[in-house]
Parts: C-alpha cells; structure tokens; sequence
C-alpha cells in the first residue's frame, strides 16, 4: 500500500474512451485528483461524433445495453444519469434481415417472439426458452458475478474454473445456440451478437451468449442527441467532480523509475503524477508509451503476437429524405454467414459479399439530421490490417460505393439520388486516429483463451502503480464490459492508495 500523502493522490487517465471516462469517474468520485489526457480533439474514443451540415453522426457504439452499469457512476456522488441525458428505449431491439425475404424482429415481448420463432419452426419456441435460461445461467456467472473483477493471478481464474465447465464455455456460442434452435436463421439471430464486441460467433466462447440475457433484462437504449451526449454527460459529470479533461493532449510516454510510474510526458512536457492509468490501445501502451522500460518492450511484443479481433468499415450518409420503415437498428445479413465469417477472421483479402449493420438514428431521434432529412451509419466487419493489409485509401471508397449501392437496391430506395454527405472510417483510421493495433475495432479477439486472466491485467504485474482500462482488458469491449472494467480497475487503484485516500 502507497504512503499517505499530505495531499490527494494524483492520478493521469490515458485516453477518454467509455472505460477511462468512467474509470476517472470513479476515482474522482473516490478522491483520486484525476486528469484525463486525450490525443483527439473530442472525448468519447469509438464514441466520438461528426457533425456535419446538420447530420450528426455518432462514430461507434449505437446500442446502449445495461444502463444500470451507467447510473451506478452517477450514484457515486448522488446524481442520477436523467440529471445529464435522457435515454430513450428502443424497439424492436434489431429488425434482422435475410436477403430471401425474411424478418425477424428481436423484440422484448415473449409473446412476440414466440409467434415469430413459431412461424419458422414451431420446435424451437422451446429451444429458445431453454437458450434463454441458459443465456441467464451465464449472464450471472460471467457478467454479475466476474464481470468487474480484476483477475489479477491465475488462482483467480481456477476458482471460475468449475463455473465455465458447467457452461461449457470452450463451446463456441453458435455451436451452443445450434444444441438449442434447429432453423438456421435463428442460430443467427442469437449467435451473431459476439460480432459487437469483436468475437466470431464460431469462436467466441459461449459465455458470450450472456449478452441475450443482458439485453433482454436490461433493454436496448439511446441517448437523445445521440450516443455522444452520453460522453458529454459523463465527461460533465467529471468535471463537475472537480476532474480535469485535456483535449489535443496526446501522451508520449509514460515515465518511470525502476517499478513505478512517474508521470507521463507530453506537448506539454513532463507532469508528475502518483498513479497513471491507459485507457489507450493495450499495443500502444506497452510497445510505444512505455518503450523506455523493459517491461513495456517485452509485453509490447507478446502481445503483437496475440490475436486481435477484425477492424470494421463504416459508412456514415445524410439523405435529403426521410424512411420512416427503416428501424432504428437493422441487421442485414448477406447471402453467406460462416462462410463470410471465417473469411473476415482469416482471410488476407476483402470478402465479395459482406453482412451490414445499418443505424438509422433519427427512428428514434429526429434531431440527428435537419428536417425532412435522415442520417445513418452502415458497418461492415472487415479483417484488420495484420490480416488484410489492404490499402484503404484505395479501396475505401469503391467499398464505400459497393456498400450505398446494395442498400439503395435492397433497403433505401433511391439513395444516391438524395445523398446529401458521406464519410467513411476505415481500418487504416482505426490504426491512425485511434493507435488501434493492426486496425482492430475492438482490440483482443474474446475467445476463451485471451479472457479474464488472460487479457492484459488491470494492473501491470511488474510496474505497480501502472493500470489498464477498456476493451484490452478483463470482461472486454462494449460499453458494459468497459465500464465494468473502469470499476475492477478503480477497485484496485482505492485499495492500492486507500492510505492516502483516508
Ligand atoms: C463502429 C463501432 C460500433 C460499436 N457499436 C457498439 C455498440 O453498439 N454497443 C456497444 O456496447 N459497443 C459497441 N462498440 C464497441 C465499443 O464502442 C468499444 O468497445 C468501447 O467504446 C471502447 O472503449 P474503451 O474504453 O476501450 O476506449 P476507446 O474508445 O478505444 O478509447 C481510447 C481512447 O484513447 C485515446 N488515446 C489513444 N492513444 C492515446 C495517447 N497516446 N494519448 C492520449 N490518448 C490516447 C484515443 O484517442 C481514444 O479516445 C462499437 C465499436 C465500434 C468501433
């Protein structure tokens, strides 16, 4: 434990995506005088926002699930997250669709959903009821009980041991779901989920499948004014704690002497600090940020060797017209799925055909475009550069053209003709705005054998005052899973400085 000091105890968060926001929340909250440095120009990370001829267009995260993992930060000082942003529930969760013609409406209505499941095979009305509670089994195991706990040694991760045996989570979550529902395009509809936070669904560990229960306890949410209010209500909330946030403030290293931190040094010059925390890309910290240490030159290249989930292509459009059919959250399966899948994970080149998912913001915000118009996002899961070294430049934009091109023909009618803007965001802009290694979306692959004591640890094993948050770490990516880490890390950081705190 850290000696008193006569003063609080100063603590620097790299980074301001979810996880570093809501870690600086905690520790805020806690005492800890925080300071957020972020390289951009705006907080937020994966969540940052373009605004553009009256379109806003949120970057990255677009479904908000748990928001009790959000009100918990705001309690810590007696607020409330309504005293910030208002969240507005949406429904039907996702509208997934198939290019023969099928819909499927994953709506929060039991009633519903079995009709639905029903029309496709009336077996599977019960199959769903036992993935369901299975979903719940996992849900209480992986995410309420070990959600927010650092694993920091390995005895940790033998006791959950007995835990992932019972719920066979070595098994893939496809192949788990397909032990329940027969009709394939079900096995997708409750499978593809991994894909959120980065995983394959013939891959991930089943545990993942908690994300069903997850959403079907909690709901699917929206911040009115998109998702970026919400990262302007935490970093409000932090600010209004007394908390500091620096914008254009990209740290060049992190400085130490011998086992500890120091400080971290940026444009700025050096700044000392008693604990530093990286919210930044796990890669990044340790390869970069921590060149000057042995420990970040040696972790930095175990972790180059690491699998890191696929990077994504997203394209964001404004049209001078609305679609009031289109949902807020729609899934559009293309013609392969496994097929597609395995090509996205493995294969050193762009796939012919792709999967999108489409956000149609304005269903449940009009203000997120002018009047009269609409603003959406399409995503494409694409391999990241390690293994694709594609040249974006090049290839952006006729993806871009490819991708506006086949929903216009299947989804939006006549949207070339009232496209107002578009942008996209490309692997190489994950690597170059983000310092994402290889381009990755959403860092280290979730497979069974790089979670919980396996990911990177909330606390560095060698460098005792150096922590980690966000998606490199234990549960993983996603908003919940972020803000689930920032409290194990938070744990640690009050109880390692819990004398100086006092
Ligand atoms: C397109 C997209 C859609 C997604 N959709 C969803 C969704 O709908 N729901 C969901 O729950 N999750 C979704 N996710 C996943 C989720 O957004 C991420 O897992 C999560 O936001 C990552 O948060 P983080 O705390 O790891 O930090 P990040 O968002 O990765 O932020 C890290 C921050 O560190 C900063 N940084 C890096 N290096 C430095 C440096 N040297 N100095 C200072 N700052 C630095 C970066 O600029 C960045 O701001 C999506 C992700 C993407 C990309």
């Amino acid at each position: 434990m850290t000696e008193p000091s006569p003063t609080r105890p100063t603590a620097a968060v790299i980074g301001s995506g979810f996880g570093g926001l809501a870690l600086a929340i905690r520790l805020q909250s806690a005492g800890f005088q925080t300071t957020v440095f972020e390289g951009r120009d705006k907080p937020g990370g994966r969540a940052y926002v373009w605004h553009d001829q009256g379109f806003t267009f949120d970057a990255g995260p677009t479904v908000v699930t748990d928001p009790a993992c959000l009100e918990e930060l705001f309690a810590l000082s007696g607020r409330k997250v309504s005293d910030y942003v208002e969240l507005m529930s949406v429904a039907p969760f996702y509208r997934l669709c198939w290019e023969d013609g099928d819909v499927f409406d994953y709506v929060n209505d039991q009633a519903l959903l079995d009709a639905q499941i029903a029309r496709k095979n009336p077996a599977d009305v019960e199959g769903y009821k036992r993935f369901l509670n299975f979903s719940e089994q996992v849900f209480q195991e992986g995410y309420v009980k070990l959600g927010h706990v650092p694993f920091l040694d390995f005895r940790s991760m033998i006791a959950a041991a007995p835990q992932l045996v019972k719920l066979e989570a070595w098994r893939s979550v496809y192949a788990k779901v397909s032990g329940f529902v027969q009709d394939e395009h079900l096995r997708q509809a409750l499978s593809f989920h991994t894909l959120l936070v980065g995983g394959s669904p013939f891959a991930a560990s089943s545990i993942y499948a908690l994300i069903h229960a997850l959403e079907r306890r909690g709901g699917v949410w929206f911040p009115r004014g998109g998702t970026h209010a919400l990262v302007r209500a935490m970093v409000r909330l932090f600010e209004d704690l007394g908390g500091q946030i620096r914008l254009n403030a990209p740290v060049q290293a992190i400085e130490t002497e011998g086992k500890t931190v120091r400080g971290v040094a940026s444009a700025a010059g050096f700044e000392a600090f008693d604990t530093v925390a990286s919210n930044a890309d796990i890669v990044h910290t340790y390869d970069k940020l921590l060149k000057g240490h042995r420990r970040g030159r040696s972790e930095g290249a175990r972790l180059k060797r690491a699998r890191f989930s696929p990077s994504l292509f997203v394209v964001h459009f404004g049209l001078k017209a609305l679609h009031p059919d289109i949902r807020h959250h729609t899934i559009c399966f293309g013609e392969r799925y496994k097929g597609l899948i395995d090509e996205i994970y493995g294969k050193p080149s762009l796939a012919r055909d792709f999967s999108l998912y489409l956000h149609a913001p304005c269903a449940s915000d009009p203000s997120m475009a002018p009047e009269g118009c609409s603003s959406y996002y399409a995503l494409s899961p694409v391999p990241h550069l390690g293994t694709a070294p594609i040249d974006w430049a090049v290839e952006g934009p006729k993806y871009r053209d490819r991708i506006l091109g086949y929903l216009e023909e299947r989804y939006i009618p006549n949207l070339r003709r009232d496209l107002v803007t578009s942008r996209i965001f490309t692997p190489a802009d994950f690597q170059g705005e983000l310092n994402a290694w290889q381009g990755s979306a959403f860092s280290l692959e979730p497979v069974l054998t790089q979670s919980a004591w396996f990911r990177t640890h909330n606390r560095d094993d060698v460098i005792g005052n150096l922590y980690f948050v966000g998606a490199g770490t234990h549960p993983g990516a996603g908003i919940p899973g972020v803000v689930g880490s920032a409290k194990a890390t938070a744990g640690l950081m009050i109880e390692d400085f819990a004398g100086a705190l006092a």
